[in-house]
C-alpha cells in the first residue's frame, strides 16, 4: 500500500485513537487539530480565560476543557467496551488513568434509576474508571505523541481538500487519482497518501468533496432536543458510602434525568439532562430547582451536601446524526472517515468514545491484513456496522422520547417490547435479566442475549405469579 504519509484532521478521541493506529504500524502520520497548543497539559478554555492555569472548578495539574470540544464541560462516560478497546489500543492506559487520580468503580455499585425503577444495587458487574473527558484526551494524546512518526500539530484548522498528482502542484479537480493536498485556514497545506477526517459531529467533509465531484451522502438526524447542565463539585470519591456514582435515565413520560460520577483531584461532575421543554437551565437555582423536581432526590440530596466550584456549562447539540458514505456510489482511494464524523449519537447513552475505539481497532485489522484497492470503502462499511448497534439504541430511546410513531418493522416493535420486559424483571432484582441489559448498554454483548431461555421462563412465571418486589433504592445517605 501506499500511506506513505496519513493526515488525520482533529485530535479528539475518534482522531488520536486513529492516530495511534497508524503510528503504532511505524507509517508517519500528521494530525491537524484547531486548537492551538494542546500539550500544555491545560487546554484553552474560553469562559475561564486562556493560558492562566486552572479556572474555577478545575485543580492545578488537571487539563481543562478546550474550544474545539465543548463537550469536555460535561461528564463522559467510558463504557466498559470503550475502556477495553482503548486498553488493547494503549497498553497499560487503564493504570495511567488510575495513576492520575481516574476512579476505578463498578457499574453494580452505581444507584441506577431506569425506566421502571431501580436496578438492583451491589451486585459486581463492570469495571469503569470514571475520569473527566479533558484528562481521558491528555493521557491518550500524552501517548499518541511518544509514537515515533506521529506529529500533533496543533493550530491547523482544515478547509478542503483537494487532490495533485504529487502532493504539492495544483489540484486535478476530481478526487480520483495522485495524492490528498489539506488545505488549512492558518498553516501550510500538507500532502497525504490517507487522509482520516476525525472532525467531529460538524464535520466539513460533505462540502470538501462536493467540488471534486463527489455526491452529498444520505444523512439522517434524529433530535429529541436534550440539553445538559453541569456542574463541577468538590467531593470526595466515597462522598456517597457504598454508593459509587448516581444516574437517573430521562424516560418517556418523565424526560428529565441526571448523573453524578467521581473523577481526579476530588471532584464529582454533576450534570442534568432533559429533552425539548425539560431542558436544565444554567442558573444555579434553576439549575438545583431541577434537580430537586426529579423522579428522586438523590441528585439534589447530592449536590445541597457537596461544595458546587464554578459555574454551570450547557450543551445543547446533543442530536443523532449519521453520515452514509458506505451508500455512495463511488468513493476515493485513500480517504476515511471516523468517530462522531461518521455517526455521531445522543450523548446521554455514553457510546461515542467507545464506537471510535471500537473503529479504531477495525482500522488496525484493515492496515495488518493488507490495504487492497478499496479496503477504504470496505473499512468504511465495517465502521458503520460498528455504530448500527449503538445507533439502534439511541435512536430507538430518542424516537420514544419524541412521540414518533414512524413504521418499525414488527421484529422490532416486538424486540422494543421484549426489551421492557427484561428491564421489568430487572427492576424487580432479577440479576440474570440485569446482567443481559448491562452487556448490551456496555457494548459488550449482542441484544440476542436478552433472549435467554431463563429470561422467557422468568417473564412467563412473572406474568402468572407476579413479580417479586421492585430493586430497593441504593443506600443513599437521605431518602424521601
Ligand atoms: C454533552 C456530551 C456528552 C458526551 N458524553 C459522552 C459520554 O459520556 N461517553 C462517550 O463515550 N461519549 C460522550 N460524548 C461523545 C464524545 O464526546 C464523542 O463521541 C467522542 O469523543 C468522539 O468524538 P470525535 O473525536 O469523533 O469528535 P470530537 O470529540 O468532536 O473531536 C473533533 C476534533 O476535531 C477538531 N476539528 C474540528 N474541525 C476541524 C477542522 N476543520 N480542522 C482541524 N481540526 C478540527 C476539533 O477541534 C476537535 O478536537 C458526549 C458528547 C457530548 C456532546
Amino acid at each position: 500500500m501506499s500511506t506513505e504519509h496519513s493526515v488525520v484532521i482533529g485530535a479528539g478521541m475518534a482522531g488520536l485513537l486513529t492516530a495511534a493506529v497508524i503510528g503504532a504500524t511505524g507509517r508517519a502520520v500528521t494530525v491537524l487539530e484547531q486548537d492551538q497548543d494542546q500539550d500544555q497539559g491545560q487546554g484553552q478554555d474560553q469562559d475561564q480565560g486562556q493560558g492562566q492555569g486552572p479556572g474555577k472548578g478545575q485543580v492545578q495539574g488537571v487539563p481543562m476543557p478546550r474550544g474545539g470540544v465543548p463537550q469536555g464541560r460535561q461528564p463522559h462516560v467510558l463504557l466498559h467496551q470503550g475502556l477495553s478497546a482503548i486498553e488493547e489500543l494503549l497498553p497499560g492506559l487503564r493504570g495511567e488513568l488510575i495513576a492520575a487520580g481516574g476512579v476505578p468503580l463498578d457499574t453494580g455499585d452505581l444507584a441506577w434509576l431506569g425506566e421502571r425503577g431501580w436496578a438492583p444495587f451491589g451486585t459486581p458487574a463492570f469495571e469503569l474508571v470514571s475520569a473527566s473527558r479533558p484528562l481521558v484526551e491528555y493521557l491518550v494524546r500524552r501517548r499518541v505523541a511518544e509514537l515515533p512518526g506521529v506529529e500533533l500539530r496543533d493550530g491547523a484548522r482544515v478547509r478542503g481538500l483537494s487532490r495533485t498528482a504529487n502532493g504539492t502542484g495544483p489540484g486535478t479537480g476530481t478526487a480520483a487519482g495522485g495524492r490528498w493536498l489539506v488545505e488549512c485556514f492558518d498553516a501550510s497545506p500538507v500532502g497525504a497518501d490517507l487522509v482520516v477526517d476525525a472532525s467531529g459531529r460538524s464535520s466539513r467533509l460533505p462540502d470538501w468533496l462536493g467540488p471534486l465531484g463527489i455526491e452529498q451522502p444520505a444523512t439522517t438526524v434524529v433530535d429529541a432536543g436534550f440539553g445538559y447542565a453541569g456542574r463541577v463539585y468538590a467531593a470526595p470519591p466515597d462522598h456517597l458510602g457504598h454508593v459509587a456514582g448516581i444516574v437517573m435515565l430521562p424516560v418517556p413520560g418523565a424526560p428529565a434525568g441526571g448523573v453524578a460520577l467521581p473523577v481526579e483531584g476530588g471532584r464529582w461532575l454533576v450534570a442534568a439532562v432533559g429533552a425539548e421543554n425539560h431542558r436544565p437551565p444554567r442558573d444555579p437555582a434553576g439549575f438545583d430547582a431541577f434537580l430537586s423536581g426529579l423522579r428522586d432526590p438523590a441528585l439534589a440530596d447530592f449536590t445541597r451536601r457537596a461544595h458546587a466550584l464554578g459555574d454551570i456549562t450547557v450543551h445543547r447539540r446533543t442530536h443523532n446524526v449519521r453520515r452514509r458514505y458506505d451508500r455512495l456510489p463511488h468513493w476515493p482511494d485513500g480517504l476515511l472517515v471516523m468517530g462522531d464524523a461518521l455517526c455521531a449519537f445522543n450523548p446521554v447513552y455514553g457510546q461515542g468514545i467507545t464506537v471510535a475505539a471500537t473503529q479504531a481497532l477495525l482500522l488496525r485489522q484493515a492496515l495488518a491484513t493488507g490495504t487492497r484497492p478499496g479496503w477504504e470503502r470496505r473499512l468504511i462499511r465495517r465502521l458503520h456496522r460498528a455504530a448500527d448497534l449503538p445507533w439502534a439504541i439511541a435512536t430507538g430511546e430518542d424516537l420514544r422520547h419524541i412521540g414518533d410513531d414512524a413504521p418499525v418493522s414488527a421484529l422490532d416493535t416486538l424486540f422494543g417490547r421484549w426489551s421492557g420486559e427484561v428491564d421489568r424483571l430487572a427492576a424487580h432484582g432479577n440479576l440474570r435479566a440485569q446482567r443481559a441489559l448491562d452487556r448490551v448498554y456496555h457494548l459488550v454483548g449482542s441484544p440476542a442475549g436478552l433472549l435467554h431461555p431463563a429470561l422467557l421462563a422468568a417473564a412467563v412465571r412473572g406474568r402468572l405469579l407476579g413479580l417479586p418486589a421492585p430493586a430497593p433504592r441504593p443506600p443513599l445517605a437521605t431518602s424521601r
